[in-house]
């Protein structure tokens, strides 16, 4: 990444691209009458699309009509620091959408407790994920973003996505972004989300303007972007994006992901954040790193699958004096570092599935909060699970495929099969389903 600005610098902006962006973006706004979600992860490229389409409906004033919705997906187990910022930037822009009177909404989404991280790496004892069984970026990131925006395409037809994209982030997302099929308007119909268009307004852009432009301009929510320009610093990383499908590289690396992310040997972002001084880090660092031993460990797994199926060498999920034991282990890094790292349902979700699956007390997880001063309740909510989703997932433990490629694909299976003798939608089913084993190969380049 390169960091060679400070604030004040000699700009090195294109003369006017702000001014051409903006220009485009109103163009694409006043066009039509569906809604605008702009996928805002918080990072640079999102915060300079998101400040954009500020300022370009401040100048549009009582002719912005139509609602932008700037949502954010949280992971619940995001670096801490970077979850306070990101949920801070999401109450300051809805704090200046309401004070400027325009039809803007920005939302944090998150998994519901069934879909976090410790659900199912302590509830159901699903070993921390890998490459080859990466069952967090579907639950924790696609399914919470991907519930929203069909909410709003439920209630409008249709949606348009503002995606913070640019081919100079890298030779691959070039090459993606160059084989797209586009409309007159410069979208291109989004693979996973119904009726969702996708544009990629920024996609011009250099790293330099990026940061050139944000440290020369406030955001119109107020403040700066000194605190964004810091995280990077600190970090220096990328930011993870927010996930909509699979054309967009993986997180972790040197990227904002999740505090708990074992899919990399290495977190580089959290190691660069211990380095420039944030110590109460370090012990959230060792205990990603023990996750990362222990799910190696046949000890700890129990010899049969979730499903029943005996496995050889151990590779069922953890046994139950295990999850036992991550929890109590969690319960106190949460004392160590005083931040919380489990909310209360999640810790009430954990507690109905060893109910389910081998808690006759029905209290072992609750009373084990409790020890630790937390007062969580049953999950009230029903449990649903997903048979179907279950065994796809334990199948994938023993085949080294891709789990999000498998899912879209089947996806795509379902919904092409039945008109799959319309005319042209056998080829277009072949395009998709070549799209999207490219898209996963691109992705595991990136993890
Ligand atoms: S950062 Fe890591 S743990 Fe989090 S969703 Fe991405 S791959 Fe999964």
């Amino acid at each position: 990444m390169d960091m060679r600005f400070e604030p004040g610098e000699s700009p090195l902006e294109r003369d006017g691209i702000a001014e051409k962006t903006i220009s485009a973006l109103r163009t694409l706004y006043l066009r039509d009458e569906r809604p605008w979600v702009v996928a805002f992860s918080g990072g640079k490229d999102s915060t300079l699309m998101a400040q954009l389409v500020c300022n370009m409906l401040l100048e549009l004033g009582s002719r912005a009509s139509k609602p932008v919705h700037i949502v954010s997906s949280d992971t619940r187990v995001e670096a801490p620091n970077v979850e306070e910022y990101l949920a801070g930037a999401i109450r300051r822009i809805q704090a200046f959408a309401e004070a400027s009177d325009l039809p803007l909404f920005a939302r944090l989404v998150q998994p519901e407790p069934d879909e976090g991280f410790w659900g199912q790496l302590i509830g159901k004892g699903y070993p921390s994920p890998t490459r080859w069984f990466r069952w967090c970026t579907s639950k924790m990131k696609i399914r919470p973003m991907r519930r929203h925006i069909e909410e709003i395409t439920a209630h409008h037809g249709s949606v348009i996505l503002l995606l913070g994209s640019r081919r100079s982030e890298s030779p691959e997302r070039a090459k993606r972004m160059q084989g797209r099929d586009l409309t007159d308007a410069g979208l291109n119909p989004h693979h996973e989300i119904p009726n969702a268009l996708a544009a990629t307004p920024i996609m011009e852009w250099t790293t330099d303007e990026v940061w050139e432009h944000l440290l020369a301009h406030a955001p119109p929510w107020g403040g700066d972007h000194r605190a964004l320009y810091d995280l990077y610093r600190q970090a220096e990383g990328g930011e993870c994006p927010v996930i909509l499908d699979l054309s967009q590289p993986s997180c972790g690396g040197n990227r904002f992901g999740c505090w708990t992310c074992t899919v990399v040997k290495l977190d580089k972002s959290m190691q660069g954040f211990i380095d420039s001084g944030e110590e109460w880090m370090r012990p959230l660092n060792a205990f990603r790193d023990r996750l990362k031993a222990v799910r190696e460990l046949p000890a700890w797994r129990m010899d049969r699958r979730r499903s029943g199926a005996l496995t050889e060498r151990r590779q069922g999920p953890f046994t139950p004096e295990k999850r036992k034991l991550i929890l109590e282990e969690l319960l106190q890094l949460e004392e160590k570092c005083g931040k919380t790292l489990i909310n209360d349902e999640e810790l009430g979700y954990i507690q109905s599935v060893w109910a389910r699956e081998f808690d006759l007390s029905g209290r072992a997880a609750l009373d084990l909060a409790q020890q630790y001063g937390r007062r969580a309740n049953r999950w009230e909510s029903a449990v649903t699970v997903n048979i179907q989703d279950e065994i796809l997932e334990e199948l994938l433990v023993d085949n080294p495929l891709d789990a999000e490629l498998v899912h879209s694909l089947l996806r795509l299976a379902y919904d092409y099969h039945p008109n799959l003798d319309d005319y042209g939608k056998k080829a277009e089913f072949e395009r998709s389903i070549c799209n999207a084993v490219e898209m996963s190969m691109g992705t595991e380049k990136d993890a």
